[in-house]
């Protein structure tokens, strides 16, 4: 066995022989790949092999479409059949809000040139007579679904990977990681050891057991599932005699059902509610090419509906169940990317849908470790979206509820329940019992709104239950002073002799002066976005830098990849560790004046200065600036002063109107302003200019920051996208985000966020469209839940426009 390799692939599924295939394609021919036992020993060999390319989020369809679209080119290279069968499909909808879910995909795919359109339940039992079109609303037709062959699938991808020079041990089992002072691995095996500069998890199920390797507890958990294949049916044998095809893929989202045809007979497989967990703590290292004990009763509910959509069923004899285990991130999604503060090591574990995703994750993984960028928007997929917060207990309890909601509605305003509360602020209770009304932000509880007695969200594509609190919230904001908890914000502190330079060359914005605060985004080494900040220099407390709290470790490991070597920097994230609260509206300022002796007059305390002072009987930093667009203030202080400051501004606030509010209401109140937000009009694919943050981007300074170069070079070229801001024309459903922009009769954007915008009485959606368009004042339309809106472009913000109340 070789003794040294660029990279290790620990795993060889479906998933670790896609990411090698890429690395050898993309030049790493010097790596291999380390299987345990035979390739397919894990979730693979007994897969159904559906895939298709029809996903909630429209980036990871991108990948579906990309992994569809490879078995072509891994099939011609290896010479090894992938047994592809590209059927086309239907999509069912039982029910009017999973047909507005059906249109809303559609709509959300017409960016990426995704083929899908939606048809009757009488088209979609033409083309899939099994179905009874009785049972059904509407569906979507697609035209890339199908299934394939999941070993010979694997084995293509490993052939091919080897005759572009890469190699694969098998009966090779990694037993030890063993990071050397260097960052490089030594990699111990059964059979001997390997000296590589990455290695990959790809480990599937035993994913976890690869990350305790390295002290590391990824949130993954293997779900038992099951599906049935029917004995020959006389139906299937007429469809395929009549249609000289075969039978066409179906999802049944209400029956939580799919269905593909299996030889003479079909196979059908279900999600079912009372699903089961295998191997909840540790996977044995014994487990290989087997099936776990079916267990029909678990998943007849199922069935029965199963039965009664598609009738022929009921006289079909079922040859065999298959029950086999499988893993799931908290949220489904893969977990691909670097792991923080561990250098060379990449994961590629959780991928559930290893047939429709694998290709996707060995192309963005393989760019990420040759290139340092995945290439693509792998947000969703990306293993920083979980932190340490995210335990084994907490996996245990989102992945099963994951898996019974896998075909289930999410609407917009639904917060799902497990595993929560989890990580809480000293003031949940006293919000809790004024009505708060909590999501769950990386780990955290945070207030949505501030629900009236007796009123609760109602989940909806529509405006709901919330809608007249919410509103009363901003109007508070707008008249009045409103009160926001800030603590799930990230906040990291920045300190040492070399802080300042370090920042200078890793922000593009020019780096505040003492008592200062600016906004900072940070640039990748292309020029495109990985982060934007507020920055306040704190003189002898360092800096304080101040995030989007959902990226909290994404934005660690960056920082932390880009420290110097020699100890000048350090940086710490506060996590909950910091609170915050936030005032804002036109009396903020007498609010915070009732509890404090600072001087808050306009020449004392301006616009973006940030001091420490007394607020009641504690101490706080405060910052005046506030993503209402209002005057305002940020409190952050530690935890154990937060109630403190709370009840002191609230009793301050009283003759004033001071009103709580919630997210909600912020999103309603930043929209009229056009501020973006992190990992919606702010991610890794725009480049400043684009959204709109050039402003903030010191071109010139001497600095030679992350990403200057193409930074400029988006100057002079213009990009080719520009963040937008329209009205829309609408009555009950404002946008959610993905939705694609029109202008005349063509696709030429798509909206990042939106919502309403209460105190102007407006439906906002922020997007992005082609330069050449971006100030065509008319022909604009928004398509929302299958009908396109008549929209205006918004150039100036709808609040504030000239910035009067926010700096006076
Ligand atoms: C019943 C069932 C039906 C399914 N149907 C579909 C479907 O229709 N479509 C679809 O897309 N997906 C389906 N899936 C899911 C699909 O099987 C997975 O997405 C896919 O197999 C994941 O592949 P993987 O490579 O990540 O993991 P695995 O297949 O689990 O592979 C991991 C490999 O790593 C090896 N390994 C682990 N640790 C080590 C170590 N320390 N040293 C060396 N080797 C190691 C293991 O032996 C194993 O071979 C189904 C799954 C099940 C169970």
């Amino acid at each position: 066995m070789q003794t040294t390799a660029r990279a290790v692939v620990i795993g060889g599924g479906v998933v670790g022989c896609s990411v090698l295939y890429h690395l050898a394609k993309f030049g790493w021919t010097d790596s291999v790949l380390l299987e345990r036992d035979e390739l397919t020993s894990g979730s693979t060999w007994h897969a159904a092999g559906g895939m298709h390319t029809i996903n909630g989020d429209p980036n990871v369809a991108k990948l579906q479409k990309y992994t569809i679209d490879l078995y072509k080119e891994i099939e011609e290279l290896s010479g090894q059949p992938t047994g592809l069968h590209l059927t086309g499909g239907v999509m069912l909808a039982a029910t009017e809000a999973r047909f507005d879910w059906l249109k809303n995909t559609v709509a959300k795919g017409r960016y990426l040139g995704i083929d899908a359109k939606i048809i009757t339940p009488e088209r979609a039992h033409e083309l899939m007579p099994l179905l009874d079109p009785s049972c059904f609303v509407g569906a979507l037709e697609t035209v890339v679904d199908g299934h394939l062959d999941p070993s010979g699938t694997t084995q293509a991808y490993a052939k091919a990977a080897r005759k572009l020079g890469a190699n694969i041990e098998r009966f090779t089992k990694v037993e030890e990681l063993i990071q050397n002072p260097d960052g490089t691995w030594r990699v111990i095996t059964n059979r001997g050891e390997i000296h590589a500069e990455h290695v990959v998890n790809a480990g599937g199920l035993w994913a976890r057991e690869v990350g305790h390797m390295v002290g590391r507890e990824h949130p993954v958990l293997a779900m038992e599932h099951m599906y049935l294949i029917t004995e020959d049916m006389p139906e299937v044998a007429e469809i395929n005699r009549t249609t000289g095809k075969e039978v066409l893929h179906a999802i049944d989202f209400d029956g939580e059902l799919y269905l593909r045809q299996e030889r003479g007979g079909m196979l059908m497989g279900t999600y079912e509610k009372a699903c089961k967990a295998w191997s909840e703590h540790s996977t044995p290292w014994t487990f290989g090419h087997e099936l776990l004990q079916p267990d029909i009763d678990r998943i007849a509910p199922s069935l029965e509906v199963g039965f009664k959509h598609f009738p022929a069923f009921q006289n079909a004899g079922i040859k065999k169940i298959v029950n086999g285990p499988f893993t799931f991130a908290p949220d489904g999604n893969p977990l691909i990317g670097p792991v923080r503060g561990l250098q060379g090591y990449w994961c590629a574990c959780g991928v559930m849908a290893g047939f429709s995703q694998g290709g996707g994750v060995g192309l963005a993984l393989a760019n990420w470790m040759i290139h340092g960028d995945p290439g693509m928007d792998v947000w969703a997929m990306d293993v920083a979206r979980f932190g340490d917060w995210a335990s084994k207990a907490y996996t245990n309890a989102k992945v099963k509820e994951n898996y019974a909601r896998r075909f289930s509605i999410r609407f917009p305003n639904e917060e799902l329940p497990a595993g929560r509360p989890l990580k809480t602020s000293p003031l949940y209770d006293r919000l809790k019992a004024r009505g708060a009304q909590f999501g769950a932000a990386a780990g955290l509880e945070v207030p949505l709104w501030y629900a009236p007695e007796g009123v609760r969200d109602e989940f909806s594509w529509y405006r709901s239950t919330d809608f007249d609190t919410v509103a009363a919230e901003v109007a508070a904001v707008r008249t009045q002073v409103g009160l926001i908890e800030t603590t799930g914000f990230a906040k990291y502190t920045v300190s040492g002799p070399g802080a300042r330079a370090w920042l200078d060359g890793l922000l593009a914005s020019k780096i505040p002066a003492p008592g200062r605060m600016t906004l900072a985004p940070m640039l990748k080494h292309d020029g495109r976005l990985i982060g934007d900040f507020t920055l306040a220099d704190l003189g002898a407390e360092g800096f304080l830098i101040i995030g989007s709290g959902l990226a909290e470790d994404y934005h660690m490991r960056w920082f932390q990849q880009h420290l110097p070597s020699d100890g000048s920097v350090s940086i710490v994230a506060h996590g909950a560790g910091l609170a915050g609260l936030a005032i804002a509206g036109p009396r903020a300022r007498e609010v915070l004046a009732a509890v404090t002796t600072a001087d808050l007059s306009t020449a004392k305390f301006r616009f973006m200065d940030i001091k420490r002072i007394p607020v009641g009987m504690a101490s706080a930093l405060v910052g005046r600036v506030s993503y209402t667009g209002d005057i305002g203030y940020e409190i952050w202080c530690e935890p154990a002063y937060l109630v403190h400051i709370f009840d002191a501004l609230m009793a301050a606030g009283e003759p004033h109107g001071i009103r709580l509010f919630g997210s909600r209401a912020l999103n309603s109140l930043r929209l009229e302003k056009a501020y973006g937000s992190w990992a919606r009009e702010y991610r890794p694919i725009y480049g400043p200019l684009e959204a709109g943050l050039d402003r903030f981007v010191a071109y010139d300074k001497p600095a030679d920051f992350v990403g200057k170069q193409a930074a400029r070079r988006e100057k002079e070229t213009g990009g080719r996208l520009r963040l937008r801001c329209f009205v829309v024309d609408v009555t009950d459903a404002d946008v959610i985000g993905d939705e694609p922009i029109w202008h005349g009769e063509k696709v030429v954007g798509w909206v990042t966020s939106g919502g309403y915008a209460h105190a102007s009485k407006l439906s906002v959606a922020m997007g992005y469209v082609s330069c050449e368009l971006a100030d065509e004042a008319e022909g604009w339309t928004i398509e929302i839940l299958g009908v396109r809106r008549t929209a205006r472009l918004q150039p100036k913000p709808l609040f504030d426009a000239d910035a009067k109340r926010l700096m006076g």
